[in-house]
């Protein structure tokens, strides 16, 4: 599990709902629970005692933010409105009463008041749930009762064994690692992501100089994680509260939502190129459509053998006049051309280099003898009707891409073919986003904090080579009006549009808030655990015109995590929405030529896979200097290395050691 254990704390209180001040139980627990550095609270809310209201937030924090620790306070005494234990109960997926258990124990030797909670606690997924009752006091008791147990009991919940929590109780080694226990996937179901419990007030509360967020500071979704647009940047979160997802469950994240889009009947032309057949195609007519001469030569009877001949007829390779073919008899040759239809009773065809002429006619004009040298096979050098493809032959099969090499559009050709059943190719949509970003080919000076637009030219290039077609969307500044207008632009003609920048912690990136609650879009993850690209955001946005939801990929600004990210999600589920089965960049084992020192995070270096002449394979770095905004280090690179991340055992891949390397484009 990772080293910090994040806690949600929700008051639970008609009073302080309708007046935040009055809200003291809340703040008590934020202030107790930081107090423990192991501890970060990651959203806090006040909701009133409303049953539905208690679930869709308990739900959605314990799914869909995967805390480590939701505590309520307030609605488990006897009032009418309490139900606070009857809202939570149903959503536990076990209950811990030991817990409960010894809550009660302690409080009860406090005061006999205790025996009027009707507390419950328990597990939901990989959440810790505890309720506890609505009083600063009662909440401080119910808290220290527990607070020594929780780490172990969570480590628990989620899977662990329990020692590492045992260790860092006791004061031994850390967990080595960063390994993510986001469970983004689990029970993501459409209902759990529509609920509202609609409430317009919000208000932050500061404890001990942290910001805690108010749930209700969300609009529009209240699932969202994002914090409402018009928080003031005094009330920015100061830690993001998307969970850092493994880099393999973002990338079924995604795939997992990408649905092949729909077939058309395309003409069997250069525009196939690329696009996947979603049909079998079988063959109407044969080829060769009749008995064909392989050679330049003479169509002969093979029992004949060698001795002169004369030259009673001619097949050129051509249509016959009146369709038929000539008849050869016994002690009869032909001469015929390459592709030459056999004359009927020919048996083989006889090359010209093993043949000699005799006698011509008169004028010269034409062979009358010929000498036969070699003795031929019955069959040999002639293509049977239907040796190459025969009626009723699959020639290609459903899902097989229409190369560039030729062979399938050659074959289709072959047979007669016009029109062929294939995928929809996909039109994806680039949007930048940064009001210091500038056309790259604005042919002015850049004014101090501009940059160009590097970002869209290279995805647009690289979406170009792979074969896809896009709409340029521009470039919109950071205001959330542009943005919107922009994005929703994008939507209405895009199967996926792609921003670049906006998904990091600056105020102006607004990115995040603008899907979830301008768009009604789902954010599946908002942060990846690699490197480049951590910020890396992906989301499904109603169709605006009906449909399969539109697929949104908010890539970071940098331009190497932009293209990287690119690379590494958006071509494989480009590829798969036009209908690839094999979707995703090949792989190859390489021989590092050099030292790689590993990071924290999984890391796709930009590198070079080349073969020796003795057929080794080997790979370098394109540049020691790998950040993320330094574009050299894509140059020249044909590869992602794929290292994984550091751990106490293995900080770097020593020279000559083997690793996966993606092909993103040819060997070098
Ligand atoms: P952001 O995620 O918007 O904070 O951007 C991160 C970094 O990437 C900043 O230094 C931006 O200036 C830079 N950046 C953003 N968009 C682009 C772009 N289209 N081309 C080149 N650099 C960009
Ligand atoms: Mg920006």
């Amino acid at each position: 599990m990772s080293s910090t254990l994040r806690v949600g704390i929700l008051t639970i209180s008609d009073t302080a709902f309708q007046d935040p001040a009055a809200d003291t139980s809340g703040p008590s627990l934020c202030r107790l629970v930081e107090a423990e550095p192991r501890y970060t609270v990651e959203v806090t809310a006040c909701i009133p005692d409303d049953h539905k209201v208690i679930q869709k937030t308990v739900t959605a924090w314990c799914d869909d933010l995967d805390l480590h620790l939701v505590l309520t306070t307030g609605g488990t005494g006897f009032g009418v409105r309490d139900c606070t234990p009857e809202a939570v109960l149903p959503l536990l997926d076990r209950q811990t009463p030991g817990i409960s258990h010894l809550i009660f124990a302690k409080s009860i030797q406090i005061t006999p008041f205790a025996a009027l909670s009707r507390a419950v606690s328990g597990i939901r997924g990989q959440t810790l749930v505890l309720t506890f009752p609505g009083s600063p006091k009662a909440v401080k008791e119910n808290f220290e009762a527990v607070a020594k147990l929780l780490p172990h009991a969570i480590d628990l919940a989620r899977g662990g064994t329990g020692k590492k929590t045992h260790e860092k109780m006791q004061g031994g080694p850390r967990p080595s690692g960063v390994a993510p226990t986001a469970t983004e996937e689990k029970g993501q179901t459409e209902s759990s992501h529509s609920h509202g419990h609609g409430h317009g007030r919000g208000h932050g509360h500061g404890h001990g100089g942290h910001t805690c967020f108010h749930h209700s500071d969300r609009e529009a979704k209240t699932d969202a994680a994002s914090l409402g647009l018009g928080t003031p940047v005094s009330r920015r979160l100061r830690k993001s509260p998307y969970p850092l997802i493994p880099m393999e469950q973002a990338l079924s994240s995604v795939m997992d939502r990408v649905v092949p889009l729909s077939s058309v009947q395309k003409p069997v032309d250069g525009s196939l190129i690329g696009a996947v057949l979603d049909e079998d195609v079988v063959a109407v007519e044969a080829v060769p459509g009749y008995r064909a001469s392989i050679l330049d030569g003479y169509a002969v009877i093979d029992t004949d053998g060698p001795g002169q001949y004369p030259v009673t007829a001619v097949s050129i390779a051509a249509a016959s006049s009146d369709g038929s073919a000539t008849t050869l008899l016994p002690g009869q040759i032909a001469r015929i051309t390459t592709g030459g239809a056999l004359p009927e009773g020919a048996t083989a065809v006889v090359m010209v280099e093993d043949t000699l002429l005799v006698k011509s006619s008169e004028d010269g004009t034409h062979e009358e003898t010929v000498e036969i040298l070699a003795k031929v096979r019955k069959g040999e050098a002639i293509r049977e009707i239907g040796s190459d493809i025969q009626v009723g032959q699959t020639v290609l099969k459903k899902g097989q891409v229409i190369s560039a090499v030729g062979g399938e559009i050659g074959v289709l050709a072959s047979i007669g073919v016009q029109k062929v059943l294939v995928r929809q190719r996909p039109v994806v949509g680039f949007l930048s986003t940064g009001n210091e970003v500038v056309n790259h080919d604005n042919g002015e000076e850049l004014k101090m904090g501009q940059i160009r637009d590097s970002n869209r030219p290279t995805l647009i290039a690289a979406t170009k080579a792979a074969g896809f077609d896009f709409l340029d969307l521009g470039i919109a500044p950071d205001s959330p009006e542009d943005l919107e207008a922009a994005i929703k632009g994008g939507l209405a003609k895009c199967d996926i549009v792609v921003t670049t920048g906006g998904v990091s912690m600056g105020e102006m990136d607004l990115l995040k808030p603008i899907l979830e609650q301008k768009l009604g879009a789902t954010i599946h993850f908002g942060r990846i655990m690699m490197k480049p690209g951590k910020p890396t955001t992906f989301a499904t946005v109603p169709n605006p015109n009906g449909g399969q939801p539109r697929l949104l990929f908010a890539l970071p600004g940098n331009p190497v995590s932009a293209t990287v990210t690119f690379h590494l999600f958006v071509l494989p589920a480009l590829r798969k929405l036009a209908g690839y089965e094999k979707y995703m960049w090949p792989s190859v084992q390489a021989a590092v030529a050099h030292d790689v020192r590993l990071d924290e995070r999984p890391e796709y270096q930009r590198a070079v896979v080349s073969v020796t002449p003795e057929g080794t394979i080997k790979v370098q770095s394109t540049d020691k200097n790998q950040m993320s905004s330094r574009m050299v280090s894509m140059l020249g690179a044909n590869s992602l290395m794929v290292l994984p991340g550091r751990t106490a055992e293995r900080d770097s891949v020593s020279m000559g050691q083997k690793i996966e390397c993606l092909l993103i484009s040819n060997l070098g």
